[in-house]
């Protein structure tokens, strides 16, 4: 070979030899989008926009959230298990689309199990039963009894089938043994609204969502989710405690990527959500909302394998033993 040739030859393989490195160092290059699975302006979505926008800063690249809601956050959640693992399409949703709505599909287009690759947990959040303004109920007793003697005319608001909020409403209702007409919504920011304009009568959803509305005197809140009362709303007691013993719901909230995105990539995002999740201005703000952000061992992608399998494990057998047949 003449040296000329030699040199190329050598050049050649030392830069194929650097490229995947030279590649992983770079990632991300380019926007990343954030599939939230439900509309703008609720508690997933607002959650999202809160890490993203500390995230991007970390990464130098914008995580862009794009909101597909519709059909409890499974249309969403399906075309990021269906999307290029290149690390440019990730999802931001909670434990609903990937564990409870197993229960309540009779068939579901993507296996949480086999179709996403956990990156990292981004926080809990516990839920409220919030009723609109004109109910005519001050507790949870008077509104098990209001909901009791109305179930006719009764409509409680939830995101679709095996959202947060359709496990929040149908444990509760399976739990007070009452039947309800159930309002779907793309997502709780949309019902939230409609539930401050006494378009339908209940809710339980994410503390993120409510707080503001029931600080405002807008909606009431008559009970929570956690076995604890939150800090947040020191007079409204635990569910628990009000009569459904046992009652107990809380919402995690994560990202994750399509199968096969790669090791280094996933463990770039995941970089930058612990760096995130331990900044003093998000930990203020996220805590001022109740979410329970996860310790860094919590925050690890196995770790969230396991928290989806353990999810998995406990709603499944728990809404199908409440008696909603899937759909
Ligand atoms: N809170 C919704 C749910 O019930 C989701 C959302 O709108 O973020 O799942």
């Amino acid at each position: 070979m003449k040296r000329r040739n030699l040199l190329a030859a050598v050049g050649a393989a030392s830069l194929s030899g650097l490229a995947p490195a030279v590649q992983a160092q770079a990632y991300p290059t380019k926007p990343i989008t954030v599939i939230v699975p439900f509309a703008a302006g609720g508690p997933t979505d607002a959650l999202a926009r809160v890490l993203c926008q500390k995230m991007s800063e970390i990464l130098g690249s914008q995580l862009v959230v794009e909101n597909i809601g519709g059909a409890g956050g499974t249309i969403g959640v399906n075309k990021v298990a269906k999307a290029n693992n290149d690390g440019y399409t990730l999802l931001f949703t909670h434990m609903g689309t990937l564990a409870v709505n197993i229960a309540l599909y009779k068939s579901l287009p993507y296996d949480s199990l086999k179709d996403l690759e956990p990156i990292g947990m981004g926080g809990t959040n516990p839920m409220v039963l919030v009723t609109k303004k004109a109910l005519p109920a001050k507790n949870f007793a008077e509104f098990q009894d209001y909901v009791n003697a109305n179930q006719k005319t009764v409509q409680y608001g939830m995101a679709g089938i095996g959202s947060a909020s359709h496990l929040g409403g149908l444990m509760l209702n399976s739990m007070m043994k009452v039947e309800v007409l159930e309002i779907p919504y793309k997502g709780t920011g949309p019902a939230l609204n409609d539930l401050v304009s006494g378009q339908f009568d209940y809710m339980v959803d994410q503390a993120v969502n409510v707080l503001a509305q029931i600080n405002s005197g807008n909606i009431k809140a008559l009970g929570v989710s956690s076995l604890k009362s939150l800090p947040q709303l020191p007079n409204v007691p635990t569910i628990d405690s009000s009569g459904l013993k046992g009652y107990e719901v809380s919402i995690w909230n994560a990202f994750f990527g399509p199968k096969g995105m790669s090791k280094e990539n996933i463990a770039r995002i995941n970089d930058a959500l612990v760096k995130t999740l331990s900044d003093a201005a998000i930990v203020k703000r996220l805590t001022e909302l109740a979410v329970d952000l996860p310790s860094k061992e919590e925050a690890t992608p196995a770790a969230l394998a396991t928290q989806l399998k353990a999810s998995i494990d406990k709603w499944v057998p728990a809404v199908k033993s409440a008696g909603v047949k899937p759909e």
